[in-house]
């Protein structure tokens, strides 16, 4: 085996030699890229608060050190060896499908595709699911991710990573269907999972008429910065929670309008809008 692979290398060896400079950059390029598209992974995660933690203690670690603050030093020295194997405990979940992922070849599909919809495309499937649905009186709750992850929420359903259709979101909510329980949440222009349960507000200000469907899309309101679209099974009524408050009574139109907003917003900050659709609306 080892023979093997020495003869190979010995002979694809003199096609791959570059100038040393080009190597150090090609080393560069790709570590810089690597580290550039782990965080962007991380900043979907818990992992990214972690991650600022651990920053400010490394820097308070070397502070105390330079300022001779000996048992400070000595502490936070000695639980840094804890601290390691406590984050792998803690991240294990993760570290266990980032793997997984890897076998599957996936994590490289996520680091360099990114064919994403044109918004009005996914605005006009969500806004007809949502109205086909409450002329049926069919219930349901529909979280938009926005810059916060949701991954937690995630969890707790059924993972689907499926194409973002009215088709797709109505079977999804047929009544008495598996996953028609609980919330579908929407991750860019891909259908993530259903059949999440949503943390369910304290808010004691609101309607009594409203049940646990309405207090669950104002919880993950209150927790992040995702949307949430209801229809109420009793009333058909279209309502929408953002930011820990529940606007209801909405149309076909207004719930396009307010989506539009969502998706022009997030154009800042995340690559889910083609460029293309972005020079046309700046
Ligand atoms: P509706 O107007 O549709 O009756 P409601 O606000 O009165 O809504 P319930 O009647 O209690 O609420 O609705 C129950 C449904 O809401 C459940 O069957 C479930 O699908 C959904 N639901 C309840 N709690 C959660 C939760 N924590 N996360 C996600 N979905 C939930
Ligand atoms: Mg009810």
């Amino acid at each position: 085996m080892r023979d093997w692979f020495y003869r190979i290398s010995s002979y694809i060896e003199p096609y791959i030699q570059f100038p040393w400079v080009i190597q150090h950059i090609i080393d560069i390029v790709i570590v810089a890229f690597v580290l550039y598209k782990l965080l962007l992974l991380i900043r979907e995660t818990r992992a990214e608060q972690v991650l600022k933690g651990l920053a400010i203690i490394l820097f308070v670690t070397k502070l105390s050190e330079l300022l001779r603050f000996n048992t400070i030093y000595w502490i936070l020295k000695n639980t840094a060896t804890v601290g390691v194997i406590a984050l792998l405990v803690v991240f294990q979940p993760e570290l266990r499908r980032a793997l997984e992922q890897i076998g599957r070849g996936q994590l490289l599909d996520r680091f360099f595709l990114n064919d994403e919809k044109d918004p009005t495309y996914i605005i006009n499937e969500i806004v007809r699911a949502v109205q086909n649905m409450a002329k049926n009186k069919v219930g349901l709750i529909i979280v938009i991710e926005g810059k916060t992850g949701v991954n937690d929420v995630i969890e707790t359903g059924v993972r689907i990573d499926g194409e973002l259709t009215a088709a797709l979101l109505e079977n999804i909510f047929v009544v008495n269907s598996p996953l028609h329980d609980g919330a579908v949440i929407i991750r860019g222009d891909r259908i993530a999972a259903a059949g999440c349960f949503l943390p369910l507000t304290d808010n004691s200000g609101i309607s009594k008429q409203l049940g646990t469907r309405h207090r669950a899309a104002l919880g993950i309101s209150e927790v992040s910065d995702a949307l949430a679209i209801v229809v109420s099974e009793e009333t058909g009524v279209i309502s929408m929670a953002s930011n820990g408050k529940l606007t209801r009574y909405l149309d076909a139109k207004s719930l396009r309008e307010i989506l539009k907003k969502v998706y022009v917003r997030e154009k800042e900050t995340r690559s889910l809008i083609p460029k293309k659709w972005r020079s046309r609306n700046d």
